[in-house]
């Protein structure tokens, strides 16, 4: 799953970039679904590991253009997990309150502490990607949030969050076919929002801004990876893999028992 991995000081084209991709699974899509369900056994215990040895804090980011399947990820790579030990921070449109301050005063209070795992749906990004495509802020403010924001992240890494960061990639022609789906299925229609058509209307724009920021963005302490995802079982194969193999990584332990528990005998 490497191969999805943005080395610093890449320049990212996402046309070179092909959101049919499955090359790093032989099988297909049952074999593929499998898979997922044995990480998801895999990642349950590597987050009670983590809950246990608390530790850890570990920071899972995800950004995509709508119905890229940032909540089919949420449901699907998370499935099984004890839900004490994962949060979901979803980051809409800011408050007058938020909009008051710096644009990372919202996103810090969500960090993990130790132990926990979080989950941002969408992130600070959004404060270079919808910012920038909408001029909501100049170029000069918007400009200098990259270095903020790889600045931040350090932080984050060195006081011991471990940073995982997954754009999904899909193509334009799915985000059709998802969005038609929503309008020709009843139980999918609540999903639909007509502000999405705007937002597609801005298709190019979004790549372009998504491009600086897998360029800008992408370091030795908050990696991101491109995540092949036009088909949903391999998005999921690919951050589940990737998850499990980082946990894994951490080489985690249960702590040992405060006192010597042989002599215990429970009457
Ligand atoms: P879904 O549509 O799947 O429920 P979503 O993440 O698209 O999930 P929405 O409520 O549809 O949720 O959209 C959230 C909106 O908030 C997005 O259009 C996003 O660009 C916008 N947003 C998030 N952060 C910011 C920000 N910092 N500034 C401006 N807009 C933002
Ligand atoms: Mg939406």
């Amino acid at each position: 799953m490497d191969i999805y991995r943005i080395r610093p000081g890449t320049q990212v084209d996402l046309r070179q970039w092909d959101p049919d991709d499955k090359s790093a699974f032989e099988g297909g899509k049952s074999e593929g679904q499998k898979a997922v369900e044995k990480l998801n056994c895999r990642l349950e215990v590597l987050q009670e590991l983590l809950y246990a040895e608390g530790k850890h804090k570990v920071l899972v980011v995800l950004q995509a253009m709508d119905t890229g399947g940032k909540d089919g990820v949420i449901r699907h790579v998370f499935d099984g997990v004890n839900p004490q030990g994962v949060r979901v921070a979803s980051f809409k449109a800011p408050t007058p309150e938020e909009l008051a301050h710096d644009y990372l005063w919202r996103i810090h209070k969500h960090t993990p502490g130790k132990g926990e795992m979080v989950i941002f749906n969408r992130s600070h990004y959004e404060d270079v990607l919808v910012v920038r495509v909408h001029n909501l802020v100049p170029p000069d403010v918007w400009g200098r949030r990259y270095a903020h924001i790889n600045d931040f992240e350090r932080m984050l890494a060195e006081e011991g969050t471990t940073i995982l960061k997954f754009f999904l990639h899909i193509s334009k022609d799915e985000q059709k076919a998802r969005l038609q789906a929503r309008l020709d299925e009843p139980d999918k229609r609540w999903k639909f929002n007509v502000g999405d058509l705007g937002e597609r209307a801005l298709w190019d724009e979004y790549m372009r801004a998504y491009e600086v920021v897998l360029s800008e963005t992408s370091t030795e302490w908050a990696p991101w990876y491109i995540v092949p995802a036009n088909r949903k079982w391999y998005r999921d194969l690919v951050i589940s893999e990737v998850l499990v193999q980082t946990l894994e990584s951490l080489n985690m332990r249960y702590p040992q028992p405060k006192e010597n528990l042989d002599e215990v005998v429970i009457e």
